[in-house]
């Protein structure tokens, strides 16, 4: 199925000079659903249950909603909490002729600061672009359901390749394949979403809607209708597609002003990243060495004013950073308290 459809894009984006085009055929589409880790391997387990029964729960969910479709094969990596490694997966993938593989995950970061999903794809030619599309459908349920967007990414290791094995080995193969971290787990802005089996069951539905979008599926029962839904077009790159390596160029902050009753303090913050999005904010009055929550960078271009809440006891000096689409961050010069 892949590659015929592979054969019939090419052939009509000469036509129409799409660079995205999706076409029906007779065969069903082979979705492989990947609840990452599972056995020995728990995945994070930052709370008292681990990574690999969020994954479990949530891919069979996805399993069922995605069945509701026509001309749609379901396969999971595993349905037994067994370890396997990323090449057996990507194996299995090929086995069944997978069209596409989705690696199900959830996230943590230390210190305990970043929240929201982010997709990560392969980093090269026809499979960045499929990997792309369908990562960009995944960004727009979890946008619905309030979670914070972190993006669409590639990361390239050593030897010039790319650094998740379940990507890597599923690029050899010639097969798609994204790494879905639908929230991060440690984060009070997105422990709600996994705190039930109704969100858990939410993510299911959310995932197997992306995958239906992405494929142009139609529901047995006729009441969704995906066929003529464009999923985004994304042009197969020249070359491989680097992740950013470099912190935000510079964090310059302004003072505006200081209510010094209510301690709030009024800053425009100013920051430039030529190769990845802003994406979060923070300041310390302890010159770094805590930091306040992280909050969304919503900046007019390079530009945003922003209010922040000193709170209690004396605060002298207070800096700010920025940080990017790949976490890198950039600090701000002083701003001192004392002269305003
Ligand atoms: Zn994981």
């Amino acid at each position: 199925m892949r590659k015929l459809i592979l054969g019939i894009m090419a052939f009509m984006a000469f036509f129409i000079g799409a660079g995205n085009v999706r076409a029906y055929a007779a065969e069903p589409v082979v979705v492989v659903i990947d609840p990452g880790h599972g056995g020995e391997n728990l995945g994070t387990d930052y709370l008292p249950i681990p990574e690999k029964a969020y994954t479990m729960a949530v891919a069979l969910y996805m399993k069922e909603q995605l069945e509701k479709y026509e001309n749609v094969e379901v396969y999971l990596t595993h349905t037994e909490d067994i370890d396997m490694s990323l090449g057996e997966r990507a194996q299995f993938a090929e086995s069944v002729n997978a069209d596409f593989l989705f690696s199900l995950h959830f996230n943590m970061s230390l210190p305990h600061t970043l929240y929201g999903s982010e997709v990560w794809i392969p980093s090269l030619g026809t499979l960045y672009s499929q990997g792309y599309s369908a990562a960009n459908e995944f960004l727009i349920q979890f946008g619905e359901m309030g979670l914070f967007n972190r993006g669409i990414k590639t990361k390239i290791g050593k030897n010039d390749t790319d650094y998740y094995g379940i990507i890597r080995q599923c690029a050899l193969r010639d097969i798609p394949a994204v790494i879905v971290e639908h929230c991060h787990v440690d984060n009070i802005n997105d422990i709600a979403n996994i705190q039930s089996e109704e969100k858990l069951r939410e993510f299911g539905r959310r995932d197997a809607e992306a995958v239906a979008r992405y494929f142009g599926l139609v529901s047995k029962d006729g009441s969704t209708d995906y066929s003529s839904y464009a999923p985004l077009a994304v042009p197969v790159p020249a070359q491989r597609v680097y992740n950013d390596t470099s912190a935000p160029l510079y964090l310059n902050a302004e003072f505006v002003d200081y209510d010094k009753t209510g301690k709030y303090l009024t800053v425009v913050l100013n920051s430039q990243d030529d190769e990845s999005p802003l994406q979060y904010y923070a300041y310390s009055t302890d010159n770094g060495v805590t930091w306040s929550p992280y909050k969304p960078w919503i900046g007019n271009g390079n530009f945003m004013t922003t209010t922040v809440n000193l709170g209690f006891g004396r605060k002298s000096e207070i800096i700010f950073k920025v940080t990017n689409k790949y976490d890198l961050a950039a600090v701000s010069n002083s701003i001192s308290l004392k002269q305003q």
